[in-house]
């Protein structure tokens, strides 16, 4: 059995959850998670915001317009069957009924987080009917019936086994299951969330525990490419990453899953497939624990980056150095990211610079500080093992003509990463694709 999940914009409209099903059909007899229909969840945040705040009004406004959007997507879905039509229009009635209810009294956390799990609630509710109405036996999986988090905020994967696999075998005539992305209970018992965008991380949890063939993200782009196609032409989707490529390239804000999201799946070995709900007939991006050894899976870009060279004489041969540097950025809650260290000098970077005058400042104490703004970070992932040899000397081939600020290798086997100043990041990003591609 596999894991399908599909994402707000997969089913953001009738025609999109219509295609969505014929992609379920397809598939077989899986356990399918669906996040809110785009634009739902939003919507719900800003309820509750309105509420928090007394604006009712503003609530009341929100609710309808979202009751709108939800009606002509029930016509336009089962418009021609009245049976169906009001039964459709009778659960969905309940949730904005509900939604109303909480305009007369004033919204408590767990009121906010009841209102927030209404999206999930109301996609699978169409998806349920859509499904049955073609004839399919649809075990619906609850996720508040077995989705439940620590205290510590970490899902109880015990408990979710258990619950979930009683809940299969109470569904065991069915040929497709459906459950909600996002939603949990908390070790309360309450109603609560994984956090925004955490459909895919209810995906990778369900895949974890029931043993998954394999855990598909589908959403509307083709997979990870191996450069950006916004400033480089001709890339291509990459076929395979490894679980750490990944997690490397999720800093580049990369179209990629979480890390955070994907640890189930990785450390219970269950593959995850990215694939395209425009495109289904593409193999998509496929991440795992092993992926082709012995190549550069990927180059991705990072802007907005502020570089900060600290150097002293005193740093020579003398120990705590690094570690008053380092502290000087925690007491500014400011995160280091990239690195490159000398006998007398260490160079940083970071792409939050709120904090940077004073970062400045309190450097001064320990040495010479000079800033580069303006700068990004390139990342070239693959398989980087240091016995593999020639890599290093590719990227930096490519590199020749472009002047490179900090270079950083050894991290960890799958990643190098350069800075390079914004005005040559085209530059830099086409030279790399042309000469390891
Ligand atoms: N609907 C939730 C959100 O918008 C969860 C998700 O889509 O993954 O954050
Ligand atoms: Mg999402």
């Amino acid at each position: 059995m596999k894991v399908l999940k599909f994402g707000g914009t997969s089913v953001g409209s009738a025609k999109r959850i219509c295609h969505v099903a014929d992609l379920v059909e397809a598939a077989g007899r899986n356990i399918v998670v669906l996040s809110a229909m785009s634009g739902t969840t939003n919507s719900l945040v800003e309820i509750s915001e309105y509420l928090y705040k007394g604006n009712i009004p503003g609530a009341q406004e929100v609710i309808n317009s979202l009751y709108v959007k939800y009606e002509a997507t029930l016509r336009e879905l089962f418009g021609s069957d009245e049976i169906l039509h009001e039964d459709a229009r009778r659960a969905i009635g309940r949730v904005f009924s509900l939604l109303r209810s909480y305009c007369s009294e004033p919204l408590t956390e767990a009121g906010e987080k009841e209102i927030l799990a209404q999206g999930e609630l109301m996609s699978t509710a169409i998806m349920e009917r859509v499904l049955t109405s073609r004839g399919h036996n649809v075990g619906m999986l609850p996720a508040l019936e077995f989705m439940r988090t620590l205290p510590n905020g970490e899902p109880d994967m015990q408990h979710i086994s258990s619950r979930i696999r009683r809940l299969l075998e109470l569904e065991s005539d069915a040929d497709i299951f459906l459950t909600q992305g996002y939603i949990c209970r908390n070790d309360h018992g309450g109603i609560d969330n994984l956090r925004r965008g955490g459909s895919d991380y209810t995906a990778s949890i369900i895949g974890a525990v029931i043993d998954a063939e394999e855990i598909q993200i589908w959403t509307d782009i083709d997979g990870m490419h191996n450069n950006d196609p916004r400033f480089v032409e001709g890339t291509k989707p990459v076929g395979s990453l490894h679980f750490e490529e990944a997690a490397e390239l999720a800093y580049f804000g990369a179209k990629i899953l979480h890390p955070a999201c994907v640890l189930p799946a990785k450390l219970h070995n269950i593959p995850v497939r990215l694939l395209n709900t425009l495109k289904p007939e593409a193999s998509g991006t496929l991440i795992y624990n092993t992926a082709p050894d012995g190549t550069i899976k990927a180059i991705a870009a990072k802007d907005n980056i502020t570089a900060i060279k600290i150097k002293s004489g005193r740093m020579l041969m003398a120990y705590g150095f690094l570690h008053k540097v380092f502290e000087t950025f925690e007491n500014h809650r400011t995160s280091i990211d990239m690195m490159a260290t000398s006998e007398v000098g260490v160079s940083v970077t970071i792409d939050n610079d709120s904090r940077l005058a004073a970062i400045v400042d309190d450097l001064k104490q320990f040495g010479t500080v000079t800033v580069d703004k303006d700068m990004v970070i390139i990342a070239i992932v693959g398989d980087l093992e240091w016995h593999n040899c020639g890599f290093e000397s590719k990227v930096l081939a490519a590199l020749a003509d472009i002047p490179v600020r900090i270079i950083s290798y050894g991290g960890s086997n799958y990643n190098i990463s350069v800075l390079v100043s914004a005005a040559d990041k085209v530059r830099a990003l086409a030279a790399l694709s042309s000469h390891l591609f």
